[in-house]
């Protein structure tokens, strides 16, 4: 196999990154683009020998970058972001390649947003800081630790920006980490690692490693050397990575599934609601926060699907480096046959299609509307990470609120609302990490973020990351019993 390969104009190692070292795999997958199924080329196919190896660089590397001052740190990091800033097209298009989202997004809000994990969480390091108190005449100290390796799994639908969520916060800790990007998306992930090598982090800080989730993932997960465990990906993953970690009972941070509701009042400006309903459809559909049950009060629900529709239907959906197109393909041929499998038996169990329902050419699904569904429908209770919504109407706050918390998930919610009383009555009662009100998607880094119940464990952001990413310590000192010589 090639040890790299070129993308859209852009080199690409194929190989893992261990220790400093571009290091091959005897086996390899093969990458394809889902804007034309076209292959992109085979890539390292790491196992538990490339899982051990990464974690023992990792391991090797800690003691020294954990006692690296928190200033020389944050430099590099902001080295890694000047990196991610100077390569914004190169990382743009790549990715718009590897995984269909819209190259108009990568270019000019995605990558710049990795630039700025790095530069957000380097900058949070200087100022992390607890002031000391007394107890009885003792001090407390708390200081925040680097906990040691960092094995970080990410998914497909964003994966420089997922990963450095992770990455950038678990380096800015003192850690060190091992990457495994998505077998489906790998490619952004390598030229990270060009990225921190060129900006001077030293061997072994950071490391990738590719490959399939079932052959290398468990060696990384039930690892002992491994302190911290960060995933974002789906439900049955998470759990059995929890059953991985449990062997070293290694913390975990889970940031999972959602179906998110979406709930228009009939105070709500329509068309505000309309536009933040029909931006669900973004990435195709596969966003982890997209609020995919629209809940519209039954007063408004006609007039809101007349103007959904029109709206919805003059989206352009095609090749996602054109500038004009609003919804790309779907991220490979087996997701594809995931979400048609939900809407056909969605409409043979009596859902109605008001838009869409079907394939296109290609990796393309229709922007799909479905309402006549049941709440404890499968389409209403399941993800389907697909451009497919549904519509169901309430009567009054109770049964929005009873509906929009009626899934096994708790990720996010939206709620558009003319009445600002309404809309603090309303967030009150949701179960969702994130509430939206008449908006969508504003982020935060110095948030927390992440899911109630099974839409995961932990949050992330801000002083939450650094939480999780440290042994927080405190050192109790007394008064008293100090050598006189040295007060
Ligand atoms: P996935 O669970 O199939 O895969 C995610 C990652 O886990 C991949 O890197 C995969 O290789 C790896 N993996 C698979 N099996 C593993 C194992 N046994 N051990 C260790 N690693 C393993 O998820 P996906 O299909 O890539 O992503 C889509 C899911 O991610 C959706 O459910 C979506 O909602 C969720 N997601 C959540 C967030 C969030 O922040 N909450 C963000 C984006 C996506």
């Amino acid at each position: 196999m090639p040890d790299k390969i070129t993308v859209a104009g852009v080199s690409v190692d194929t190989r893992h990154w261990i220790g400093g070292e571009r290091v091959a795999s005897a086996g390899t997958f093969a990458d394809h683009s889902p804007i034309d199924g076209s292959a992109l080329g085979e890539i390292a196919r790491g196992g538990p020998a490339e899982a051990e190896a990464a974690v023992a660089a990792a391991r090797d590397a800690f003691p020294e970058w954990a006692a690296t001052p928190r200033t020389e740190r944050a430099r590099l990091l902001h080295a890694i972001a000047d990196g991610v800033e100077k390569r914004i097209e190169e990382l743009a298009i790549v990715e718009t390649t590897d995984n269909g989202a819209l190259l108009r997004s990568h270019r000019r809000g995605v990558i710049p947003r990795v630039a700025h994990n790095f530069r957000f969480f380097a900058d949070w390091l200087l100022s992390l800081d607890h002031e000391d108190f007394e107890t009885r005449g003792h001090t407390n100290h708390v200081s925040w630790d680097p906990a040691g390796p960092c094995v970080l799994i990410t998914p497909w639908n964003a994966p420089l920006m997922l990963a450095t969520w992770k990455v950038a916060p678990a380096l800015a800790a003192g850690n060190t980490v091992v990457l495994k990007p998505a077998e489906w998306s790998p490619l952004t992930a390598s030229l990270l690692a060009d990225i921190a090598a060129e900006a001077g982090l030293p061997a072994g800080v950071l490391n990738v490693v590719q490959g399939y989730g079932s052959e290398i993932g468990d060696a990384l997960t039930s690892h002992p050397d491994v302190r911290r465990i960060s995933f974002t990906g789906s439900v049955p993953t998470a759990k059995r990575i929890a059953e991985s970690a449990a062997a070293q009972l290694t913390p975990l941070s889970l940031e999972l599934g959602g179906k998110s509701p979406l709930l228009v009042f009939a105070d709500a400006d329509l068309e505000l609601a309309v536009d933040l309903a029909v931006e669900q459809y973004d990435n195709a559909g596969q966003v982890c926060l997209a609020g995919t049950r629209l809940l519209v009060e039954e007063t408004v629900a006609e007039e809101f699907t007349r103007r959904f529709v029109e709206k919805a239907t003059a989206l352009e959906q095609g090749d996602p480096r054109d500038e004009t197109t609003d919804i790309g393909p779907n991220i490979h041929p087996r997701q594809l046959e995931k979400i048609d499998g939900f809407v056909r038996r969605a409409v043979a169990a009596g859902a109605r299609t008001v838009i869409g329902g079907h394939r296109k050419d290609g990796q393309y699904y229709a922007p799909t509307l479905l309402t006549d569904v049941a709440q404890d429908s499968e389409i209403v209770q399941e993800e389907v990470f697909g451009p497919v919504l549904t519509l169901q109407t309430f009567a009054g706050e109770d049964e929005a609120v009873r509906l929009a918390n009626d899934t096994r998930f708790g990720l996010a919610a939206t709620v558009v609302t003319g009445d600002r009383d309404r809309a603090e009555r309303v967030t009150a009662r949701l179960v969702a990490g994130t509430v939206w009100v008449n908006c969508f998607f504003v982020r935060d880094l110095q948030a927390p973020f992440g899911g109630s119940r099974q839409s995961g464990v932990g949050r992330e952001g801000g002083t939450w990351s650094f939480d999780f990413y440290c042994d927080l310590k405190n050192t109790v000192t007394a008064p008293k019993g100090w050598n006189q010589d040295h007060g």
